[in-house]
């Protein structure tokens, strides 16, 4: 079946955005592309005046429709694929696509699936624990200086959601785990890793980001991470199961042990 993007299943994500005029500007462009949820994590300053004036008349909507979040987690814990943008390249910034390649994987994926599109702050842009919460991460090529306005990257990656929306596309697109289904398997795993020594309990972090890693490329759907919250759960009851045969295993010996000192003593008192 030809496959078309959907639009409202995507969103844009301001990370700690700094200027209100960014804000915005980057509505405008989400509204020149036919996108239309924003969503605003703790804002620096957000002056409803500066912002409407860049945003103009056309995206008021847009902006009166933001949705705000104190923090990143929780306003991703919804969407079931989480892009990150970034102008850094190198260290934990693996995985990285170009805003074309992703625009083409958002036709299918979008489908079925919630999206995120996260931007980082003008200052700094996205933190490594930021980037954590990613199934991929995008770059826009540029010449030697790499970081662009926070609008303007904004309405690069829009513009090729757009154009990609417009080809007509095959694909098959299963439900993706979301980030809460995802949040909650990576905590049974930790929980059962540092229990059965596979992950040392002073330091769990650095093997599970390697497993996320490792995970994030997976791309997850909702029944996989049942089945290894399933696998978790049973290598848990087993480990009781074995607990507890232990115990009742060395009851026994100690009974038999018991009854034979008592047969011994028995035996030499005669
Ligand atoms: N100084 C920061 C850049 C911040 S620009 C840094 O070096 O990372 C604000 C945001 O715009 C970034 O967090 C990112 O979301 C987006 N952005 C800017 N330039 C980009 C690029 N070349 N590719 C992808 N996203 C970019």
């Amino acid at each position: 079946m030809p496959d078309k993007i959907n639009l409202s299943n995507i969103s844009i994500v301001l990370h700690k955005p700094r200027h209100p005029e960014n804000i915005g500007a980057a509505a405008r462009s989400m509204c020149n592309m036919g996108l239309s949820q924003l969503v605003v994590v703790n804002p620096k300053n957000y002056i409803l005046k500066k912002v409407l004036k860049l945003a103009t008349h056309e995206a008021a909507d847009i902006v009166e429709h933001v949705k705000f979040h104190e923090d990143l987690k929780e306003a991703l814990s919804e969407y079931n694929y989480v892009v990150g943008t970034t102008a850094r390249l190198g260290g934990e910034r693996q995985v990285i696509t170009s805003p074309s390649r992703l625009a083409e994987k958002l036709v299918s994926v979008s489908r079925k699936n919630r999206v995120a599109i996260v931007f980082g702050p003008e200052d700094k842009g996205l933190s490594n624990e930021d980037i954590r919460h990613c199934h991929i991460l995008v770059n826009i090529p540029t010449a030697e200086f790499s970081s662009l306005n926070l609008a303007q990257a904004v309405m690069i990656i829009c513009f090729e959601i757009f154009t990609a929306g417009r080809k007509e596309n095959e694909g098959f697109a299963p439900r993706l785990a979301n980030r809460h289904e995802l949040d909650g398997m990576y905590d049974q795993l930790k929980d059962i890793l540092v229990r059965i020594c596979y992950i040392n309990h002073e330091n769990p972090d650095y093997w599970m980001n390697k497993l996320r890693h490792f995970f994030t490329r997976m791309q997850l759907r909702a029944r996989e991470v049942s089945i290894i919250r399933g696998i978790c759960r049973q290598i848990d009851w087993y480990g009781k199961k074995c607990y507890e045969d232990g115990l009742k295993e060395k009851k026994k010996e100690q009974n038999i042990t018991r009854v034979n000192r008592k047969y011994e003593a028995r035996n030499t008192k005669h």
